[in-house]
């Protein structure tokens, strides 16, 4: 796996690949990888000649009070995955790289952007956005593989991607879970144990609406009830949200039926805030089908 470090050999060498007609697919992640890091580059294998990931941390997306100078730094163990998933070049450029003493242009994807995660986090998708289109300009991937673990984060970037004509297609892949149902983070490295065993309660209340859902409820607040009261028997975990919303727009819903909705969660578990959603999806026949 060949290692850049500068923009213009990253473009250099994606000029090269795409003159030799290579399928190019692009995983960009803030590294502390883990198995769902890896699902991506997997997937992005099947579809793809050639794989490039990167890793950059970037400062954009992170609020004044939130975890940058502590979140995971595993550089070294993080190229020995990539290697070993096949990854063809690792781009990790720098903060100064990226982001020039003289930056000025920022990406908002408005509306869409101010909700859930937005409004929990003020100018965290800007961020998102923002070094999003600058790694696609820099590797010009034909494809671009996300998972819906970040639900709102996918769905922003898709918006940008088409209000931008951009060429990068965005794939969503489905969110990898240890075994007792808690999806994969790089944040789940700050639980200790008690708080690790507390933090499958969003997995638990997320099958709990499957089950309802599976059983023939269709009214949002009897679902996001159900949630609720599976969250508030944890004394561990705090609510910042948990909301059914319409997959597309990311506004509230009141019942389940046409369109796909996710259930959407944000829970502090001690210090460390989780997310973790479940995807009812609107089959064309009326009947839906949900993805934990
Ligand atoms: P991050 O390094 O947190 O920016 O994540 C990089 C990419 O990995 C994003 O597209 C995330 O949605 C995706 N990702 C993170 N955790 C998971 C997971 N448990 N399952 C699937 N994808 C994930």
């Amino acid at each position: 796996m060949e290692i850049i470090r500068t923009i213009s050999w990253m473009k250099e060498t994606v000029q090269q690949a795409r003159a030799d007609n290579h399928v190019i697919g692009f995983i960009p992640t803030m590294g502390a990888l883990h198995e769902g890091h890896i699902s991506l580059i997997r997937r992005a294998r099947t579809e793809c000649s050639r794989v490039y990931a990167s890793i950059f941390l970037n400062p954009t997306q992170f609020g004044p009070n939130e975890d940058l100078s502590k979140y995971p730094r595993t550089f070294a163990a993080d190229v020995e995955k990539l290697t070993a998933a096949a990854v063809d070049v690792l781009f990790a450029p720098d903060a100064k790289g990226i982001y020039p003493a003289e930056f000025r242009t920022y990406v908002t994807v408005e509306g869409l952007s101010d909700r859930l995660e937005g409004q929990s986090r003020p100018g965290h998708f800007r961020g998102v956005a923002t070094v999003v289109l600058k790694l696609f300009e820099i590797v010009q991937p034909h494809f671009a593989f996300f998972g819906r673990k970040d639900a709102q984060q996918v769905r922003i970037l898709q918006q940008m991607a088409s209000d931008l004509n951009l060429n990068t297609e965005i794939v969503v892949c489905p969110i990898v879970r240890e075994a007792d149902g808690l999806a994969l983070s790089s944040r789940n490295a700050y639980l200790n144990s008690e708080e690790r065993r507390a933090a499958t309660v969003l997995y638990r209340s997320l099958s709990e609406a499957q089950t309802e859902v599976d059983a023939g409820i269709r009214d949002a607040l009897q679902l996001q009830t159900a949630i609720r009261r599976i969250l508030s028997s944890e004394s561990l975990a705090r609510v910042d949200y948990a909301e059914i919303v319409d997959a597309g727009t990311f506004e509230p819903v009141l019942r389940i039926g046409a369109r796909s909705v996710y259930a959407l969660l944000a829970v502090h578990v001690g210090k460390t805030r989780l997310i973790d959603n479940l995807l009812i999806e609107a089959a064309a026949d009326s009947s839906l089908r949900s993805c934990l």
